[in-house]
C-alpha cells in the first residue's frame, strides 16, 4: 500500500498517522517521490482500510499495490536507483560494465585479465572463487586463496570486485572482502541466503534462475531488500528454453519489463546467457540497446585453457572493440 501526503502536510499529523500504522504490525518506508512525499507500507495490510486513511488531513492519496513485490518495484521508487559502489556507478543513467573471468585461476591470471579489462572501460572486475559447478567431477574454484587473489587485483587496479556467494557460511567474510556478492541463477530463491546478505548492507547482484518467471526474481529480490540495508542489481542471464543452438536463451525483453517494473538497475550477461564467444558481442549490443544498466562478460585471456566457461570467454582484444561499440550504442540510445 501507498500513502501519498499532500503537499505542505503537518508533520505532528504524519507522525500520528506513522505511529497509528506502526501499532498495526506493518512496516513503513518513506519515500520522496517526483513530487510529493510518499509512505510506503510494507506486510499485512488487510486490516487498513484506504476510506478510514483517508479520513486523515494529512493524505492525498491511498492505492493499493497489487505486485507481490513492494521493495523491489517502481511503484513503490518512481525513480531509478543508482548503485554507488565506492564510486562505481550503475543505474539510473550510469552505465557499468563488469568484466573478468568465469573463475579466478591464478595469480598471473587475474591479475593480467583485471589490467586489460580496466584499460578497455570495465568498472567492476568479475571473477568466481566459489563455483557452483553442475559436476562435482568439475572445478569448484579456489575458494579462500582466490577471493585473496581478486583483493590483489582489486588492490592493483583500483577495480571493486564481484564474486559469487554460495553458502551462508561465508557470509561474514564476503561481508568484509567483497565489494558486490553475487548469487548465482541457481541460488535465485535460496530465500535464507538472501535474507542473510541482505542484512550485511553489500550490495547484491541477483541473477535470474535458471528456469524463473520475471516476477519470481523480482519477489526473491524482495526478500533482501526487505532487510533494510543492502542494494541490489537484477541480472537477466538467460533461461532454459527448448533451444540447444546456445547454452541459454538470453531474454532480451526481460530488460525492458524489468526496468518498467522495477526501479533497480538491470544488467544483462550474454557470456551465460548464449554460451558461445562468437555471439556475445552481439548479444552485449543487443542488450545495451534494449535499455541494460549494465553488462557482466566473461573475458579470458587464454580461453582455450580456461578452466571453466572458455567457450563463452572473449578474449582481452575482442573486449577493447567490443567496449568501443558498446559505447557508439548508448550514444544512439541515450540520445535525446
Ligand atoms: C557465473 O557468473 O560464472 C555463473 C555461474 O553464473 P550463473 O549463476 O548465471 O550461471
Ligand atoms: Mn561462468
Amino acid at each position: 500500500m501507498i500513502i501519498v501526503l499532500k503537499d505542505g502536510a503537518d508533520p505532528g499529523q504524519v507522525e500520528r498517522l506513522s505511529e497509528d500504522l506502526v501499532e498495526k504490525g506493518v512496516k513503513l518506508y518513506e519515500i520522496q517521490g517526483v513530487s510529493a512525499k510518499v509512505i510506503g507500507v510494507v506486510g499485512d495490510t488487510s486490516l487498513l482500510s484506504a476510506d478510514v486513511l483517508m479520513m486523515n488531513e494529512c493524505v492525498s492519496k491511498v492505492l493499493k499495490v497489487q505486485e507481490p513485490y513492494k521493495l523491489a518495484g517502481r511503484r513503490f521508487n518512481p525513480e531509478s536507483a543508482v548503485v554507488d559502489v565506492n564510486g562505481a556507478k550503475i543505474g539510473g543513467g550510469e552505465f557499468a560494465v563488469m568484466a573478468g573471468p568465469c573463475s579466478v585461476e591464478s595469480e598471473d591470471q587475474i591479475l593480467s585479465i583485471a589490467k586489460d579489462v580496466k584499460i578497455s572501460g570495465a568498472k567492476f572486475l568479475r571473477g568466481g572463487a566459489f563455483k557452483p559447478r553442475t559436476s562435482p567431477y568439475a572445478f569448484q574454484g579456489m575458494g579462500m586463496e582466490g577471493l585473496e587473489l581478486l583483493k590483489m587485483a582489486r588492490e592493483k587496479t583500483g577495480l571493486p570486485i564481484v564474486t559469487e556467494i554460495m553458502s551462508e557460511r561465508h557470509i561474514d567474510v564476503f561481508a568484509r572482502d567483497v565489494d558486490v556478492i553475487q548469487v548465482g541463477a541457481r541460488n535465485m530463491q535460496n530465500f535464507n541466503l538472501l535474507k542473510a546478505i541482505g542484512e550485511t548492507g553489500k550490495t547484491i547482484l541477483l541473477k535470474r534462475g535458471l528456469s524463473s518467471t520475471i516476477n519470481e526474481l523480482l519477489t526473491a529480490a524482495e526478500y533482501a531488500l526487505l532487510r533494510g540495508e543492502s542494494q541490489v542489481i537484477l541480472c537477466e542471464r538467460g533461461i532454459r528454453t527448448f533451444e540447444t543452438a546456445t547454452r541459454n536463451t538470453l531474454d532480451l525483453s526481460a530488460i525492458p519489463v524489468l526496468k518498467e517494473k522495477s526501479h533497480l538497475p538491470v544488467i544483462a550477461d550474454p557470456s551465460h546467457g548464449v554460451g558461445y564467444w562468437n555471439y556475445v558481442s552481439a548479444m552485449s549490443l543487443a542488450a545495451v540497446a534494449a535499455g541494460a544498466d549494465g553488462l557482466i562478460i566473461e573475458v579470458h585471456n587464454c580461453p582455450d585453457k580456461a578452466l571453466c566457461d572458455g567457450a563463452q570467454s572473449i578474449t582481452p582484444h575482442l573486449f577493447e572493440k567490443l567496449m568501443k561499440k558498446i559505447a557508439k550504442v548508448r550514444e544512439v540510445i541515450t540520445e535525446e
